[in-house]
């Protein structure tokens, strides 16, 4: 069960599973209404608390993602409090306004930052485990493309030469922290299964 009321999640979570013996079910579509406060310290503990909530509510393994972007030029303001970088009054226009004001002046090689995604799959009566994925890229000073969400517009992909916005969905599915922290996952989960 996919801890995560995130449709758009869903979908790329049962697109990573695709080809295994597994059915994937949302924790709405399993009618499970638990709501976890993401107040843990790291992007681990506070994917454990979702899996571990939603595990037990469920009595079935259960998978949940927590991810954030860290920008080295601001450490430990954003991470896992990018959500709410700014306070909770903003959307996500208003970070990256505010993230473009508090980079201002930071020279291009000081604009560097990475994504970051933990995933913690918890089964009922066995130890958790986990899986990160990393995108690293750098924060711009003008948001560029419409795709994605969050601060994508602003964060640039040399490898990529444009940002996580201008990509299309599937690229950015296979190449983000998220798709490369469940395709850890998904070649765990293949080797427990052949087990
Ligand atoms: P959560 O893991 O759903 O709690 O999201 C954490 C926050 O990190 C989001 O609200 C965004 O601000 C940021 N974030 C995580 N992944 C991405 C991404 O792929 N693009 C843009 N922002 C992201």
């Amino acid at each position: 069960m996919l801890a995560t009321r995130n449709a758009g999640k869903l979908r790329e979570v049962r697109a990573a599973l695709g080809d295994l013996p597994v059915e994937v079910l949302s924790q709405d579509e399993a009618g499970i209404d638990a709501e976890v406060i993401e107040d843990g310290q790291t992007y681990a503990e506070n994917a454990l608390k979702k899996a571990e909530t939603i595990c037990r509510a469920s009595g079935v393994p259960a998978l949940a993602d927590d991810s954030g972007v860290e920008v080295d030029a601001l450490p430990g303001e954003l991470g896992v409090h990018s959500a709410r970088f700014g306070g909770e009054g903003l959307d996500d226009g208003g970070r990256n306004r505010l993230l473009i004001e508090r980079l201002e002046g930071v020279a291009e090689d000081k604009r560097g930052g990475r994504y970051v995604c933990v995933l913690a799959f918890c089964r009922p009566g066995e130890e958790p485990v986990f899986f990160e994925g990393e995108l690293p890229g750098r924060v711009l000073d003008a948001p560029r493309g419409e795709g994605g969400f969050g601060y994508d517009p602003l964060f640039y992909l040399p490898d990529q030469n444009c940002t996580a916005a201008e990509l299309d969905l599937e690229t950015k599915n296979r190449i983000s922290h998220r798709g490369r922290a469940l395709a850890a996952f998904r070649r765990w989960l293949a080797g427990e299964l052949k087990a």
